[in-house]
């Protein structure tokens, strides 16, 4: 009999194939050996370091987007001076080289961790650093994603960011994991990469390699062994499913041809399918983070201005720098916070360094005279509407003339009312909305049901907001991971939002999704997901009311 596995189903699509493990992180020997040249073993341990900042390098070369972002990011990390130093002082003092790196590079992991939100989302990046060094001075194969020369269901307690960069979607059929949320690097990238995903899954990492896996990552379910007829029904469903993905061109509406803007989500140039109505979120961090010194303004207005010639007249919606505590900027660096999170984050960091934000509105306004694009442009962590006043006050200043606000605070979607007099239009990052609502860090796997975008209460909240932008006659975007969820999507427009941004990938399915149902069923499986008392009653509450209404029609 075939055993079911469930998880969030993350990234949509369904694959069968065998399973396969990411290749395990490499074990100390239980004795470590006595050095005799702790000098040369300083240098091996070093050299190892370097070897792998190196190899990290050629990856982020080869891949582009996030993924070459995240893998120049862990690179940096790798080459850090400091953490060099730390393990030649290990080193010299007589400990051998694999367990200077170990040791080293666990303490950077306690201190991130420590630091919470993104820093503590970093974390994962100094562990691949450590297995990848580690298994080079212990002789033994890098740890990652096999290539065993055949397609394979991907199974993992949790990946790590320079795995998820660089997965082939020619040989991963599908990803699965124990650990991780619908935030998670796994999820974002998976849906990048077109991948269907479940994670957050019990069970997942300790399935034998060789078993026969059919995911669907939709719903959230993995089948081990699946019989012949679940097999083809399952092949069934991904044709069918590709058929309508083929059918739904052009610009989002629902069957009765109510409008809805279908927008990608992009973090630094990038392509976009023909039939994207445009961007709806450019994040901005791309240019800063990893930076030293602040980029200048005429750097920042050449490459908006690439970006936005890139979009052909298409709507962009730039998001203001949103960076903060927990996304350190080497030039503009704070007093360590006690809780990142909640401290001098977005527009924050805006208020009390406001050279850096007025340099960026300045670039943007340059950039959209230089190419004529239609640029939006709006502030995230916003809480209060005096500071959506001023934010649109000082957008307007420079010449552009669309300022809008995101909604990712509680009190903001409690006074959209307020908020969006202030502003020419808001988009809801649900990603923000639920870590702030239900109090639990994004980044943390075992938080994951708290964050399931489907919570009634994150849904009332975006309902107050739509309710808000519908009586001020003013656009309400979603563009955190909740608008690329192909039902939900559905339910958001019945609560009345206006455009839905997300991963270019999943474009396609949340315009089908919208295509397959009028304005009335999507308000009718709106009405019934609100009127639910868990995530999973809102899904099968929502399912149920539009299979009710398909019947009546
Ligand atoms: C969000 O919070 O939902 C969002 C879109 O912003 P980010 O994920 O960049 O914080
Ligand atoms: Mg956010």
């Amino acid at each position: 009999m075939s055993a079911e596995l469930r998880g969030l189903g993350v990234s949509a699509g369904s694959a069968a194939g065998p399973a396969l493990r990411l290749g395990t992180p490499p074990k100390l020997p239980a004795a470590e050996p006595v050095v005799t040249d702790s000098q040369a073993e300083a240098e091996r341990a070093v050299a190892a370091l370097e070897a792998v900042g190196e190899f990290l390098r050629g990856r982020a070369e080869a891949a582009d987007g996030a993924a070459a972002e995240i893998l120049a990011a862990e690179a940096m990390m790798a080459g850090d001076p400091a953490l060099a130093g730390k393990v030649r002082g290990l080193a010299g003092a007589g400990r051998a080289a694999a367990w200077a790196v170990r040791e080293a590079l666990a303490d950077y992991r306690a201190m991130l961790t420590a630091a919470g939100g993104y820093l503590a989302e970093r974390a994962a990046d100094l562990d691949d650093i450590a297995d990848r060094a580690v298994a080079l001075l212990l002789g033994e194969p890098m740890p990652g994603i096999p290539s065993p020369g055949y397609s394979f269901v991907l199974l993992a307690e949790e990946l790590a960011p320079a795995d998820t960069a660089t997965l082939d979607p020619a040989a991963v059929l599908a990803i699965v994991t124990e650990r991780g949320g619908p935030t998670s690097h796994t999820a974002i990238l998976a849906k990048t990469l077109g991948i269907p995903a479940v994670v957050s899954c019990p069970g997942a990492a300790s399935v034998a390699d060789g078993t026969m896996l059919a995911v669907d990552g939709s719903a959230g379910t993995v089948l081990a062994e699946p019989s012949p007829r679940q097999l083809a029904e399952l092949a069934r469903r991904r044709a069918e499913h590709a058929a309508r993905l083929r059918a739904a061109r052009g610009p989002g509406r629902t069957r009765d041809g109510h409008p809805v803007k279908l927008l990608a989500n992009i973090g630094g140039p990038a392509v976009i399918a023909a039939d994207a109505e445009g961007v709806g979120l450019l994040r901005t961090e791309f240019l800063f983070l990893d930076r030293r010194d602040e980029p200048s303004g005429e750097e920042q207005r050449a490459t908006y201005a690439e970006i936005l010639a890139g979009m052909r007249g298409r709507k962009v919606v730039v998001r203001t720098l949103d960076a903060g505590a927990d996304k350190p900027l080497a030039f503009a660096s704070q007093e360590a916070e006690p809780n990142p999170a909640l401290g001098i984050r977005g527009l924050r960091l805006g208020a009390l360094l406001p050279g850096l934000l007025d340099t960026q509105l300045e670039a943007l306004a340059l950039a959209a005279k230089d190419t004529g694009a239609d640029v939006w442009v709006m502030a995230p962590m916003v809480s209060v509407p005096a500071e959506a006043a001023a934010f649109a006050e000082r957008a307007r200043s420079h010449g552009l003339p669309l300022a809008g606000v995101m909604i990712e605070v509680p009190a903001a979607a409690l006074c959209a009312a307020a908020i969006i007099e202030q502003a020419d239009f808001v988009s809801i990052g649900t990603n923000d909305l639920s870590q702030y609502t239900f109090a639990a860090d994004r980044q943390a796997g075992e938080l994951a049901p708290l964050l399931d975008p489907w919570q009634p209460a994150l849904l009332r909240l975006i309902a107050m907001t739509a309710d808000a932008g519908r009586t001020a006659g003013k656009p309400v975007s979603v563009c955190g991971e909740a608008a690329s969820d192909p039902l939900l999507a559905v339910v958001l427009t019945g609560l009345g939002v206006t455009s839905l941004s997300m991963a270019p990938p999943a474009l396609a399915e949340v315009r089908a999704a919208l295509a397959g149902h009028t304005l009335a069923q999507c308000e009718a499986a709106a009405a019934a997901a609100l009127a639910a008392a868990t995530p999973d009653q809102a899904r099968t509450a929502a399912s149920a009311a539009l299979a009710d209404q398909d019947s009546r029609s």
